[in-house]
């Protein structure tokens, strides 16, 4: 098992706050208002909904309580760690191109702040990573 494996599940039971999971529906029913390095700025319909970054793998940063296990548990350095005025200290999906799919950090996000494009493909990949198949 690769090392960056060994503590997702210890990452992913310590939970300690629940916020609005991000809406796995963003793709197709929020606008795309800008852009923010190589990825898409989503915001929904309601003001309330709030913001993701990102098209392969969408942050929704209201939901992002910086805890960074999303950046400890990459095995391809997808995410930045980012200061902003608005959020506070959240992460970016800067390196989403890079993404192979594999969901661990959908696994330790704690507030479900994260979805990956075309999960159904993606169950594969998560359990060879895990069972080292
Ligand atoms: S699905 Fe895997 S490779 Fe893609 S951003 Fe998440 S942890 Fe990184
Ligand atoms: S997206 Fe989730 S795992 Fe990543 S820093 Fe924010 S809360 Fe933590």
């Amino acid at each position: 098992m690769p090392n960056w494996m060994g503590n997702i599940h210890a990452l992913r039971n310590n939970v300690s706050s629940c916020n609005v999971p991000i809406d796995k529906n963003f793709r197709t029913t929020w606008s795309i208002q800008s852009h923010h390095e190589n990825h898409p700025v989503w915001r929904g319909q309601k003001e309330t909904d709030g913001t993701i970054h990102g098209d392969v793998v969408g942050v929704h940063l209201e939901s992002c309580v910086s805890c960074m296990k999303c950046i400890e548990a990459c095995p391809t350095s997808v995410f930045v760690h980012w200061t902003t005025d608005e959020w506070g200290e959240v992460v970016d999906p800067a390196r989403e191109d890079d993404c192979i799919l594999c969901l661990v950090c959908e696994l330790v996000c704690p507030t479900d702040a994260i979805h990956v494009k075309g999960e159904g493909g993606s169950e594969e990949t998560l359990d060879s990573l895990l069972h080292g198949a």
